[in-house]
C-alpha cells in the first residue's frame, strides 16, 4: 500500500502534515529515509519507523460502543451524527462501520469494525448469533408474553418471529424485562411488544454473542475490544 495512507490510517495527521512528516526524513523504509508518500510499502513486512519509532500496522479494529440515543447507526448521514461521529480519528482512518443497526432511539452495545468477515458471521442469519435487550414496556408483560414469545409472534407484516427468550424483571403498569432473540429484523423488538398489544419506551442492548456491554462505558463511551473478547467472539 502507499505510504501515506499507510501513516493516515496510523493517523498521523493530515495530508499536508504527512508530506511535511515525509520532507523532514522522519519516516524511514526500511533504514532508508523515506520522502514520497507514494511509495509503495508492505505493511506487514517492511519495517517502517517515525521520529526512531517503530510502526505496528494493524488491518482490523473492533470498538465497542455504548450508543446513546440520538446517533444513527450508520457510517455517513448529511442530517443525523452518526455512530462513526463518536470516535476520535486515529480509529475512524481505519473506516469501521457498525455491525448491524440499533434504532436511533435505542442505547447500548454496538460493535464497530473494519472486519467485514466478522461483520458477516455475527450477521449472518444462519449463525443465530443470541442478542439481549433490556427494555422498558409500556403495560403489565404477563407469562403468556414469555410463552407467545417462545413459540413465536406473527409481527404486522405477517412475518412470524424465532422462538425469543423472555424474562420479566418487573410486571406492573410499567414492566422492565431482558429479550434475547437470535435475529435481527428492522425494529424486531419492538414490533414482538406491539404484537402483543404493548409499548417499548426504552430499549437498551446488553449483549450480543458473548460480548457484553461494558457497564463501566458511560453513554457515548467506547473502548477497542480485548484479545479475549475477539477470541471469544470469532
Ligand atoms: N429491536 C428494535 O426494535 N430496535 C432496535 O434498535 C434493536 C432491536
Amino acid at each position: 500500500m502507499r505510504l501515506d495512507k499507510l501513516l493516515a490510517n496510523l493517523g498521523y495527521g493530515s495530508r499536508k502534515e504527512m508530506k511535511k512528516l515525509l520532507k523532514s526524513g522522519a519516516v524511514i523504509v526500511g533504514g532508508t529515509p523515506a520522502k514520497e508518500g507514494k511509495m509503495q510499502v508492505d505493511p506487514f513486512n517492511d519495517e517502517v519507523t517515525v521520529n526512531g519509532e517503530k510502526i505496528v500496522y494493524r488491518e482490523f479494529i473492533y470498538v465497542l460502543l455504548n450508543k446513546p440515543q440520538g446517533v444513527i447507526s450508520a457510517t455517513e448521514d448529511r442530517q443525523h451524527e452518526t455512530v462513526i461521529d463518536l470516535l476520535p480519528v486515529e480509529l475512524s482512518v481505519f473506516e469501521p462501520f457498525p455491525v448491524g443497526r440499533l434504532d436511533k432511539d435505542t442505547e447500548g452495545l454496538l460493535l464497530l469494525t473494519n472486519d467485514g468477515h466478522l461483520s458477516h458471521q455475527l450477521l449472518s442469519p444462519k449463525k443465530h448469533v443470541p442478542k439481549t435487550y433490556f427494555a422498558e414496556i409500556e403495560g403489565e408483560v404477563t407469562p403468556d408474553d414469555i410463552v407467545a414469545f417462545k413459540r413465536g409472534v406473527m409481527l404486522e407484516d405477517g412475518y412470524v418471529t424465532k422462538p425469543g427468550d423472555l424474562v420479566i424483571l418487573k410486571s406492573g403498569p410499567v414492566s422492565h424485562i431482558e429479550l434475547t432473540i437470535m435475529e435481527g429484523k428492522f425494529h424486531q423488538v419492538k414490533r414482538m411488544f406491539q404484537s402483543v398489544g404493548k409499548e417499548v419506551t426504552y430499549l437498551k442492548r446488553i449483549s450480543m454473542g458473548s460480548l457484553e456491554l461494558d457497564p463501566s462505558l458511560a453513554l457515548g463511551e467506547f473502548r477497542e475490544l480485548t484479545q479475549e473478547e475477539l477470541k471469544s467472539l470469532r
